[in-house]
């Protein structure tokens, strides 16, 4: 099983880590997310590796200069 990053914007693939403790390592600090924090940006995939949806830099930068980029995403989803 393979922890794998992805931008939840536009599905740029950010990098993939083969070891699965990651998850609950203080490393990538998604320890320190809340239950619910956890739910939105962790999934399960059927292909058993584990999806974790970030914003990549450009998508960050593209929110924060057009915030009606973040609507167009709640509507893709
Ligand atoms: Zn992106």
């Amino acid at each position: 099983m393979a922890i794998r990053y992805y931008c939840r914007h536009c599905g740029t693939s950010l990098g993939t880590f083969e070891d699965e403790q990651l998850l609950v390592s203080p490393q990538l600090g998604l320890n320190e997310l809340s239950d619910e924090e956890q739910q939105q940006i962790i999934h399960y995939g059927s292909d058993g590796n584990v999806h974790v949806r970030v914003t990549c830099e450009h998508c960050e930068e593209a929110l924060e200069n057009n915030p009606d980029f973040y609507m167009l995403d709640r509507w893709i989803q």
